[in-house]
């Protein structure tokens, strides 16, 4: 089993209604820059990363990919996939310029695509090829309907619909100039949705530690099960003083590339739900490590979900830290099996692959540069 062709693509995906925005970023689309990585017996395998669709950046993975990490793979058994990682993470000359970024963005994609194919030549759904079972109920949050660009009769009534869709937990951002103006839209929420539905909040890297510490009170005053991203994404001091000064946990990680990070922020008590994100980090290889480190330290693994789910709901129903995962449905069109969620819990894959299998249709309708 050889790998005979690298094949690199870019989508780009429109998001919800009109675009969306939290406290740092607004967005049309979600970039899906990624690989096809054929093999001489006739499996395809595919892998990609998340972006905010910006072109001229998504050529420079899609090159990376393509021209980079890519003639590594030629002519190699993709399902000798941790030691094709590890070659593609210690090849000198990509790891002077980047050890994180673009240049493991890229990794990312191929590093999915080897899995995918592993899975498919094992005819089994990768949760399955992980040693997980079909058994395992992973609860579904919902993201999509909590974005800071919503006014608050919108949001107020989005998160009720969310709730009436059967999920038992939502997220909502926060991160304006005035945090007073969030505290009034998290007593909205909480409010409307009950006392019984999970309630997370995600400031995405937006304020001060002392913004966030005058923030905490509203936290704990609303039962809000975690604080995503606070403060600055690398502040591992900051997110420690934080922890210490307020009663609601920390969520964090999808801005962090590497397992040393997830390292440094666990061992100074500065996390308590860690959230790896396989498409930031290099691939499902090194998701699997910050997993078995936060296992390790006994805490949750909560998936950000910059791959839109495909991949995290193999890996999630695979790895025991793991027992819920955001949904949100932007890349849906674009796969022959997405993800399904049915009275707030993922119904586990059944295709074999890792989840990220295109339509045949994907390329020609969201395919660009
Ligand atoms: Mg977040």
């Amino acid at each position: 089993m050889q790998i005979v062709s690298v094949e690199p693509f870019i989508l780009h995906v429109p998001v919800t209604g009109d675009g969306i925005a939290d406290s740092t970023h607004t967005l049309s689309h979600w970039g899906a820059p990624g690989v096809v990585l054929r093999t001489a017996c006739g499996l395809a395998g595919y892998g990609y990363t998340g972006t905010h669709a910006h072109l001229p950046t998504d050529r420079l993975i899609a090159a990376c990919i393509g021209e980079t990490f890519g003639p590594l793979l030629l002519g190699e058994d993709p399902r000798a996939v941790r030691a094709l990682w590890w070659r593609m993470n210690r090849h000198a000359p990509a790891q002077w310029v980047g050890r994180g970024g673009i240049t493991h963005l890229a990794i990312a994609a191929l590093d999915v695509a080897l899995w995918d194919l592993k899975a498919k030549a094992a005819g089994q759904p990768l949760w399955q090829l992980l040693g997980g079972s079909a058994g395992k109920r992973i609860a579904a949050y919902n993201t999509d309907y909590g974005w800071l660009s919503l006014p608050e009769d919108r949001l107020v009534a989005g998160m009720r619909e969310a709730v009436a869709r059967g999920y038992r937990g939502v997220k909502m951002k926060v991160g304006s100039d005035d945090w007073r103006q969030d505290a009034r839209r998290l007593a909205a929420v909480r409010r409307a949705i009950g006392p019984d539905i999970a309630l997370m909040v995600d400031a995405n890297g937006k304020w001060d530690l002392p913004t966030a510490q005058r923030f905490g009170p509203a936290l704990a005053e609303h039962d809000v099960r975690w604080f995503e991203e606070p403060i600055w994404y690398d502040d591992v001091e900051g997110h420690r003083r934080l922890a210490e000064a307020i009663t609601t946990p920390i969520a964090l990680g999808e801005q962090l590339y590497v397992l040393d990070q997830f390292r440094s922020f666990i061992a100074a008590g500065a996390v308590h739900y860690v959230q790896p994100d396989a498409v930031r980090l290099s691939g499902i290889t090194e998701w699997w490590q910050v997993a078995e480190l936060a296992l390790a330290h006994r805490l949750p693994v909560v998936s950000h979900a910059g791959d839109m789910v495909q991949i995290h709901l193999h890996t999630a129903i695979a790895h025991p830290a793991c027992d819920s995962m955001e949904y949100i449905p932007w890349l849906r069109p674009v796969f022959t099996e997405p993800a399904e969620v049915v009275d707030g819990h993922y119904v586990a894959p059944r295709q074999p692959g890792a989840g990220t299998t295109l339509r045949e249709d994907a390329l020609a309708r969201y395919g660009v540069g």
